[in-house]
């Protein structure tokens, strides 16, 4: 896991790479899912998406129990409920790219992160703003977590469907940047409007493979959206004027904003905003104070969407 080092997707040579869009966590008849595997997987084939995990509780369903086009990737995993020690609810985790079932229920929530490790596979945080995660109690003693699902579709019809304070808290505890997952959570049938289709992952990469999405995301090279698109950012040392001191400043270009946000390590923002004229607007210029460490952004469309950045680490701008 290379969580010590994220890498932009808009920094890394196109040469080769390519965006793929997917969603890492959704639900069928194997656990509490209205649709079969194979409706599931329908459903995300015939709404464009590349890749998709099914993410059944408990236990992996199995990828070559369903039938998907040579080109969509099926990452195989499971969404895992250590108990927990410290105080909190349940543990949520989403697995990937394992291939042996635990009794995940009757394990330390330690030995069930360690266990997907050593099948090869990655860990993530699921929505802990619906399930009450308290970071700092239930969180922060468990090492090897690959990061946070910073937007989960289900959890929006319940109102804690964003975890954004959860992600800059757990960043700030642990004095690093950490990646992001959207994901759908997707439980009902696609005609019920719900909960299917409303959070995806951009990652870009140059082979599509379930191995190359997870490991792109692990890295950062990737964004997360329930709705815009964000097409740039580039950061850069600037010499400030008067003092000579250096800046670093950030150009965002994204689909249609109505605000664009800068999120830095102390927790601290900046933002871009035309709310109530009218005019949305799709580039923005940040001018970063001098003691950032890392900065995300995030973009909120017209209509209440929004897209997340993964964090940039400051240290490594160049002039
Ligand atoms: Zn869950
Ligand atoms: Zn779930």
């Amino acid at each position: 896991m290379a969580n010590d080092g994220l890498i932009s997707p808009f920094d890394i040579d196109d040469e080769g790479y390519f965006w793929l869009k997917g969603n890492l966590h959704s639900h069928t008849t194997n656990s509490d899912g209205k649709p079969s595997p194979q409706e599931r997987l329908d459903g995300y084939v015939n709404q464009g998406y590349d890749f998709l995990c099914i993410s059944d509780h408990y236990t992996i369903t199995r990828i070559d129990t369903v039938s998907a086009p040579d080109d969509f990737v099926l990452v195989q995993g499971a969404e895992i409920h250590p108990e927990n020690p410290f105080g909190g609810q349940t543990h949520h985790f989403l697995a990937y790219n394992i291939d042996e079932d635990m009794d995940s229920k009757r394990m330390p929530p330690q030995h069930v992160i360690d266990e997907v490790r050593r099948q090869g596979g990655s860990i993530w945080l699921a929505h802990p703003h619906w399930s009450s995660v308290n970071i700092l109690r239930d969180t922060l003693p468990l090492h090897g977590l690959a990061g946070i699902e910073v937007f989960n579709t289900t959890c929006r019809c319940a109102g804690r469907g964003e975890s954004s304070v959860h992600w800059d808290d757990w960043m700030d505890l642990l004095g690093r940047p950490i990646p992001a997952l959207s994901n759908d959570d997707s439980h009902a049938l696609e005609s019920e409007n719900r909960d299917t289709y409303g959070g995806w992952n951009m990652v870009k990469v140059k082979e599509r493979t379930a191995k190359a999405i997870i490991d792109a995301l692990e890295r950062g090279c990737a964004y997360v959206s329930s709705g815009p698109e964000i097409r740039d950012i580039q950061l850069h040392r600037v010499d400030d004027m008067g003092d000579g001191k250096q800046v670093v400043e950030a150009s965002i270009r994204c689909s249609e904003a109505q605000s664009i946000l800068a999120v830095f390590d102390s927790h601290g923002t900046e933002f871009r905003d035309r709310t109530g004229h009218g005019k949305t607007f799709e580039d923005a210029t940040f001018t970063l104070r001098p003691n950032v460490r890392w900065v995300r952004f995030e973009i909120i469309a017209p209509d209440g969407t929004k897209a997340w950045s993964n964090p940039m680490d400051l240290a490594k701008v160049g002039r």
